[in-house]
């Protein structure tokens, strides 16, 4: 499954959003509850409207939504890439997630001290980036020293992860994150940056973490982290951790007018996964049958017998076609049944590329 990790200086509201989010999750999908695998990672379905409706029009028991997890990375101070505070295990988290929720204070609160002894989410934003890159370039230029020798002497896979390297070097040297090249890379590379392990190299989402009064609008600081974030092509959500947090201890009909009160409409966890989805280029595609309602999660560009891996490798290796019919048409059309006499089940090979929403019924040789 995709894994998110939480980053951010102490005392920005991590622990507040974190504990909030999961208790939330585990509120919201009754027969799918959070579920601890680590004391700091949390698994939280993704809420989904159309999976009810799915679930009604093909008549199915269950419904399963599709899984995040969340891992709460603390321990990033000022100086932790010389080994302040930065221990082995936190490394090693942040090193497992395919993205960075990245939690800057955007609130004033005279009783909770902040470690810089002010409020400035964009060069917070800054401090904790640079940690991350003083830590990439210590890393990469340790292991470059290798890979330059095998190189010289025509070692083949030294030749093709090396060109990755340098790219990734000299954007650190500049004083870049390694998430440049996500964009300019083609597939082959980006793999072999994956490989390295990078601490920058995720996409990154700000969620700018406000007091109430500031939840619906903003303020001068989430303007000022959306500015800087515009120009690092990364997303920003505003989300108050201090509303998270009574929201998860609110029955649903009274979170929602609680929320409404504020002039919100949804949960800021409904929002921080559809921006991780966005970010991460996240579709869902579902399959649907009497026992159960499922939602899957794959990338965008997905192709057929990939996506079937997702349920079972077995799935991809015997791939044979799969059996597509829309989400709208399913649903509007009133199930599988209605839907494939009304002319809209097509059969989709290896080469069709699944698109968000579609419900899928795979044939397969086992
Ligand atoms: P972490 O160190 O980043 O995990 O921060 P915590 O979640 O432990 O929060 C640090 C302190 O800030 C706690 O006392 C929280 O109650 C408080 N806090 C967190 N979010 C907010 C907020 O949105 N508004 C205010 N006023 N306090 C908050």
């Amino acid at each position: 499954g995709f894994k998110c990790g939480i980053v951010g200086l102490p005392n920005v509201g991590k622990s507040t959003l974190f504990n909030a989010l999961t208790r939330t999750a585990a509120a919201q999908a009754a027969n799918y509850p959070f579920c601890t695998i680590e004391p700091n990672t949390g698994e939280v379905a993704v809420p989904d409207p159309r999976l009810k409706k799915l679930a009604a029009a093909g008549k199915s028991k269950e419904i399963i939504p599709t899984r995040i997890s969340f891992v709460d990375i603390a321990g990033l101070v000022r100086g932790a890439s010389k080994g302040e505070g930065l221990g082995n295990q936190f490394l090693a988290n942040i090193r497992e997630v395919d993205a960075v929720v990245h939690v800057l204070r955007c609130f004033e609160d005279d009783d909770i001290t902040h470690v810089e002894g002010r409020i400035d989410p964009v060069a917070d934003a800054e401090t904790v980036e640079t940690e991350l890159m003083l830590a990439d370039l210590d890393s990469l230029e340790r292991r470059i020293v290798q890979f330059r020798k095998r190189a010289g002497v025509k070692d083949k896979e030294a030749l093709t992860i090396l060109p990755v390297m340098e790219q990734a070097l000299a954007l650190l040297h500049d004083g870049k994150p390694a998430r440049i090249l996500l964009s300019k890379l083609p597939p082959d590379e980006l793999e072999i940056l994956h490989s390295l392990n990078l601490l920058t190299s995720h996409p990154v989402l700000y969620v700018c973490n406000v007091s109430e009064a500031d939840a619906a609008k903003g303020n001068s600081h989430t303007a000022a982290v959306e500015t800087m974030a515009a120009a690092q092509g990364a997303g920003t959500i505003i989300i108050s951790a201090a509303i998270e947090a009574e929201v998860a201890q609110l029955p649903d009909e009274e979170a929602q007018e609680f929320l409404a009160d504020l002039g919100l409409e949804e949960p800021g966890l409904d929002r921080l996964i559809r921006a991780g989805y966005d970010l991460l280029q996240l579709i869902t595609y579902f399959t649907v049958g009497p026992k159960e309602t499922r939602a899957w999660t794959i990338h965008r560009g997905t192709k057929a017998p990939q996506a079937a891996g997702v349920i079972h490798t077995d799935f991809e290796k015997g791939f044979i076609r799969a059996q597509t019919i829309a989400y709208d048409d399913f649903v509007g059309l009133g199930g599988e049944v209605p839907a494939k006499e009304a002319g809209k089940a097509r059969d989709e090979g290896k080469d069709y590329v699944v698109q968000d929403g579609d419900v899928l019924l795979f044939k397969f040789n086992v």
